[in-house]
C-alpha cells in the first residue's frame, strides 16, 4: 500500500499532479479542500462552519479536519492500493493525528512529496486560477493570507517529515511532465 502525502503551498500543483498519479497508479485521493467545498455547496453544517475559515484564508480547526479525514480514509475499505493525501496535513498536530490514525489501522505514509514553487509564481498561478474558475478564495487578498498561513503553520512540516525520513523535495517549477516524472521516480522507489 502506497500512501503518499503530496505537499506544497496553494497553487504548487498538488491537484494537477494528483490527477496524474491517480491515473497512472490507481491510487485513491483525499483532497480536504475539495471535501470542504463540496460540503459548502451542499449547505451542510460542516460546510457552514468551514466557509468562514476558507473565505478568510484561515485553516479549519484540526480536530474537525482529523475526523473528516478518518471517515474518508475508511470509506476506501481495506484493499486499496494507497491514498494520496492532498492538502492534508497542514499543521504538525494534523501530521501527528494522521500518523496515529494510520498506525491504528496498521498503515503508514510511505512518502511525503514536496512540490517547491517560489511565492511570486504561486501568486500568479492562483490569481489566474481565480479568474478562470471563480474560486472564491483565489483573490489577491485571500491568497496573501493563505500564503502567510502556509509559511507559519504548514512549512514546519518539512522538518517534521525529514525527521520521519520520508521527505522528498521536487522542483515544482517547469514542465508538468518533468515534474510528474520526478514524482514517479519517488513512487516507483517506495
Ligand atoms: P485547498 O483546496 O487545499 O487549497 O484548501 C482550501 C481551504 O480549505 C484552505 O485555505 C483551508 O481554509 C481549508 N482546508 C483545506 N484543507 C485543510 C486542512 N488540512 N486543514 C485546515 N484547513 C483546510
Amino acid at each position: 500500500m502506497k500512501n503518499i502525502v503530496i505537499f506544497g503551498a496553494p497553487g504548487s500543483g498538488k491537484g494537477t499532479q494528483s490527477d496524474k498519479m491517480i491515473e497512472k497508479y490507481g491510487l485513491n485521493h483525499i483532497s480536504t479542500g475539495d471535501v470542504l467545498r463540496s460540503e459548502i455547496k451542499n449547505g451542510t453544517e460542516l460546510g457552514k462552519t468551514a466557509k468562514g475559515y476558507i473565505d478568510n484564508g484561515q485553516l479549519i480547526p484540526d480536530d474537525l479536519m482529523v475526523s473528516i479525514l478518518a471517515s474518508v480514509y475508511d470509506s476506501f475499505g481495506r484493499e486499496h492500493k494507497g491514498v494520496i493525501f492532498d492538502g492534508f496535513p497542514r499543521t504538525i498536530p494534523q501530521a501527528e493525528a494522521l500518523k496515529k490514525m494510520l498506525d491504528e489501522r496498521g498503515d503508514k505514509v510511505a512518502a511525503m512529496i514536496e512540490l517547491d514553487v517560489p511565492e511570486e509564481e504561486l501568486m500568479k498561478r492562483l490569481i489566474l486560477r481565480g479568474q478562470q474558475s471563480g474560486r472564491a478564495d483565489d483573490n489577491e487578498e485571500t491568497i496573501k493570507k493563505r500564503l502567510v498561513v502556509y509559511r507559519n503553520q504548514t512549512l514546519p512540516l518539512i522538518e517534521w517529515y525529514k525527521n520521519e525520513g520520508i521527505h522528498h523535495h521536487i522542483n515544482g517549477l517547469g514542465e508538468l511532465d518533468r515534474i510528474f516524472g520526478d514524482i514517479c521516480a519517488v513512487i516507483d522507489g517506495i
